[in-house]
């Protein structure tokens, strides 16, 4: 394995400082996969080349590798499939090795992070591939996985007209009900590998009675049916939400909460959820309550921009009204919904909806650290300082100038590991000597 080496950059993003600093080096160890230095040199005390093994980005624009907030390595675009037949229909060897592609194309899009929430009727197989990553089998980003998300009976469950003549979707979601259930089911998604646990606060419970062609998104078939066929409704009792976290608490978990309802928000928030995902629809005193309880926002606007399409102004105003109002954000679009790879679609409508460069790029690296717990995730990663993981990524053009330059990644670190070089992969197959380690 190599010795520590040192990275040059001219312009680098602090987010820390929320700035783009100049003539910064850092010096990394491929054995401990960690910064062992952050320098600044002084302009000029380097020549037009670097001192043998290490590596020259000047004239590139550094930063932390990005921490994708909210993915599905085991869903591919919506766009290519329906969510419900690619659970009913793709086999397990199939939807493993689209996982495996879909990390390889994360990492090498400059997301050294995912904090993946739920394994979409796989079982405990992210948290599989999570260990494979880990043990240097294949390329892809550090993941953070929920397993199972928890959910109420007949909630966040696969189901089919034709259940009574014993037709049945694979299990996603565990369901559970009551309290005793919540206690159980967090210690049994801790023992079954989670990092996170994942919960719904609400969902489309009415799936039989009003049945749509399809779950993402939402189109009443019967003819003549309501206004709001199949809203999203509360799943958990406020006992049953405080449960889980305060079980996930004892183990040292952070919880992630789906919400799409104003109710189900603010029920997960009281009971000290660390995240919210969605908050389809949300008010200021949803998000004046998540400043209180120090609770984390991945509003997830790449998969609304889809599949809330009709209302996304609105979503993009509520978005808005949450960061003037100083609420904590992490920087997540349910990636996997759409194209792995493209997960820098979420910093784009971040960014549409008022947010500043800077704030999106923190958001994007520690507030997905945050997210992943903080220190309860075991590690640091997100900004550079000693001791941190070495995840750095470098641009080739300055996104304070061009808007798709965070399209266009050229370097990958993660770990002191390098995945990509000018613009090229690198490291994606291991050499035979490796193996023996
Ligand atoms: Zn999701």
């Amino acid at each position: 394995m190599a010795a520590p080496y040192t990275v040059h950059t001219s312009t680098l993003f602090d987010p820390k400082k929320k700035a783009f600093v100049s003539n910064i080096s850092i010096t990394v160890d491929p054995k401990t996969g960690l910064i062992v230095d952050v320098t600044e040199r002084k302009p000029d005390s380097l020549g037009s080349t670097v001192p043998d093994g290490d590596i020259d980005l000047r004239g590139k624009v550094v930063m932390p590798g990005l921490v994708d907030a909210h993915t599905h390595i085991f869903l591919h675009s919506y766009d290519e499939r329906p969510s419900l037949t690619q659970k009913r229909d793709e086999s397990v060897p199939e939807r493993v090795i689209r996982a495996v592609h879909h990390c390889r194309t994360a990492l090498l899009s400059g997301y050294t992070t995912y904090r993946d929430l739920s394994s979409e009727s796989m079982q405990e197989m992210d948290a599989q591939i999570r260990d494979c990553i880990n043990r240097g089998l294949i390329p892809g980003p550090r993941l953070f996985v929920a397993t199972r998300a928890l959910a109420s009976t007949g909630s966040y469950e696969l189901r089919t007209e034709n259940h009574a003549n014993g037709v049945c979707y694979p299990r996603g979601g565990e369901a559970i009900d009551g309290v005793d259930e919540a206690r159980t089911a967090v210690r049994r998604r801790i023992a079954a590998g989670a990092d996170i646990i994942k919960f719904f606060a609400d969902y489309r419970r009415r799936i039989m009675r009003y049945p749509p062609t399809q779950q993402h998104p939402y189109i009443a078939s019967p003819t003549h049916p309501p206004k709001d066929p199949n809203p999203d409704i509360l799943v958990f009792a406020q006992e049953e939400m405080d449960m889980i976290v305060k079980e996930a608490a004892m183990a040292k978990a952070p919880v992630a909460c789906h919400a799409g309802t104003i109710e189900g928000a603010t029920m997960a928030v009281k009971a000290g959820v660390a995240t919210i995902e969605h908050a389809y629809f949300a008010n200021e005193e949803l998000f004046q309550l998540m400043i209180e309880k120090k609770c984390v926002f991945v509003p997830t606007l790449a998969v609304c921009e889809r599949v809330h399409a009709k209302r996304f102004h609105e979503i993009l105003d509520q978005t808005r009204l949450a960061y003037k109002m100083g609420v904590r954000f992490a920087c997540g679009g349910d990636t996997g919904t759409y194209p792995h790879g493209q997960g820098v679609r979420e910093m784009e409508l971040l960014m549409d909806a008022g947010m500043s460069l800077e704030d999106t790029l923190e958001s994007c690296t520690v507030g997905g650290w945050e997210a992943c717990g903080k220190d309860l995730c075991g590690m640091r990663f997100g900004w550079f300082e000693k001791g941190l993981r070495a995840d750095l990524i470098a641009l080739r053009a300055d996104p304070r100038e061009d808007k798709r330059a965070l399209r266009r990644v050229d370097f990958v670190m993660k770990d002191a590991t390098i995945y990509k070089r000018d613009g090229k992969a690198v490291g994606m197959i291991r050499d035979d000597h490796e193996w023996d380690r």
